[in-house]
């Protein structure tokens, strides 16, 4: 193999080309980026970013020079065609890079709002460094915020308008906030704080309109007929993966790029990861998933690099997570899907609580709330046979620490 091309130069995309350096590679690797800049990381960009804590160089992943000393070419592009035929593709620009191997990591796009005022100024998602920007000045005056969907990216951006003062309304379809990612009591701890800074939530609410003035937008209708003041609307509800390229080059799609347990696609020259890319979870009894965090772009870019030169494994990583909401860090090891039966630790008045998630009598996922040892000992021990049980997590003092070792 004498040359890489990796399409996307996010979380997926920059590790495997350091991956393939720290591996040995020693042929070509570029590196198309279709965002302005170097490569950053998305996490802060709705937490510590946007509340002014870290600056825009606290996000990069590597100084300039890192690319340059590592012969990595950063090409600031779009990929606009995959030619699988002749191993080529071509670039917005016009001109065409040839490869070895291709790696897609094209990420995904924020669902967009589809009632009708959406196109409005004051309106936002937040996936780049640029939404951020924008949204920077305007989170520090808004009086009024509303927040569309109670998932991670919602209620990390609640949090941050209510710390700069604004009156801040959330509206959720679903009955408790990050319904499909957290268990019922965790939910209940993460709904109680953000009350307490003064966030309202409109559960079992959807939005059916959102009104204008000037161009921009001045208060929201709720499904109910509610009408709530609005100069500022962030929307979180769902991303959608950036398969385009894929499908017209005719890979298999499903729900994503799909691809096997060693990351390939359809076609063995080309692999995809991260954001886009659905594979069989081990964690998930096989079945095809995407996940969207950092840990699975990471270890699946370090995955792929391994196989590139020559050191191929099947890719079992542990899911884990983590969100920072106000005061409160959510970190999350494994996958609940599925579970039904709760057990916890710790306190949930002094917000300091970990849910141990069983399916049967299996543990699958522990949810740490400012208790990291927990979610250190957790990783551990979800990743390994023997499983811990219901009967003894429930013992008086159980301990994850003292269970592990
Ligand atoms: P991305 O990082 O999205 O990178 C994809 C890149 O490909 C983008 O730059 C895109 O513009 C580019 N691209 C797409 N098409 C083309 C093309 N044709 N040509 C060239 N380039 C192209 N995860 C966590 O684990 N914890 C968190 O706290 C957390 N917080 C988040 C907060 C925000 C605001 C966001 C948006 C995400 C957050 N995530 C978090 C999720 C995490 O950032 C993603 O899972 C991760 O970035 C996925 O990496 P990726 O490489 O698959 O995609």
């Amino acid at each position: 193999l004498d040359s890489v091309v990796i399409v996307g130069a996010g979380h997926g995309g920059v590790q495997v080309a350091i991956s393939l350096r720290q591996e040995g590679f020693g042929g070509r690797i570029v590196l198309v980026n279709d965002e302005p800049g170097l490569p950053y990381q998305r996490p802060p960009l709705s937490k510590a970013y946007l509340l002014g804590k870290i600056n825009a160089t606290a996000m990069l992943f590597r100084p300039e020079t890192f690319y340059v000393d590592q012969r990595i070419e950063l090409v600031h592009d779009r990929v606009a065609a995959i030619d699988r035929q002749n191993r080529r593709v071509m670039l917005d620009s016009g001109s065409a890079l040839d490869f070895g191997h291709l790696v897609l990591a094209t990420g995904a796009h924020n669902r967009p709002l589809n009632v009708p005022g959406s196109t409005l100024g004051g309106i936002f998602g937040i996936k780049t460094k640029a939404d951020a920007d924008f949204l920077s000045p305007l989170v520090k005056q808004a009086r009024n915020v509303v927040v569309i969907g109670a998932g991670f990216i919602g209620l990390e951006f609640a949090a941050v308008a209510a710390a700069e003062g604004a009156a801040v309304e959330v509206l959720e379809l679903g009955d408790r906030p990050m319904a499909r990612a957290v268990s019922p009591q965790m939910s209940e701890l993460f709904r109680a704080a953000h009350q307490g800074w003064g966030v309202k939530f409109n559960f079992r609410t959807g939005l059916a309109e959102l009104e204008g003035e000037d161009g921009k937008v001045s208060a929201v209708t709720t499904s109910d007929g509610r009408r709530l003041p609005a100069e500022l609307v962030v929307y979180g509800i769902g991303v959608i993966p950036n398969v385009q390229l894929a499908l017209e080059a005719g890979l298999d799609i499903d729900n994503g790029i799909r691809v096997n347990s060693s990351l390939l696609t359809s076609d063995p020259h080309i692999s995809a990861l991260g954001d886009v890319a659905a594979f069989p979870c081990v964690q998930n009894g096989e079945n095809l998933t995407r996940l969207e965090s950092v840990q699975n772009a990471v270890d699946q870019g370090k995955l792929i690099a391994a196989r590139l030169v020559g050191k191929p494994a099947p890719y079992t990583a542990l899911p884990w997570f983590w969100t920072d909401q106000g005061n409160l860090k959510l970190q999350i090891a494994g996958l609940s899907i599925g579970a039904d039966n709760y057990v916890t630790l710790g306190d949930a008045a002094a917000q300091q609580l970990s849910v141990l998630c069983f399916r049967g009598d299996e543990l699958i996922a522990v949810e740490s709330c400012n208790r990291p040892g927990d979610h250190v000992f957790a990783r551990k021990i979800l990743a390994r046979p023997p499983a811990l049980t219901p009967a003894a997590a429930a013992a008086p003092d159980f301990d994850l620490k003292a269970w592990e070792a």
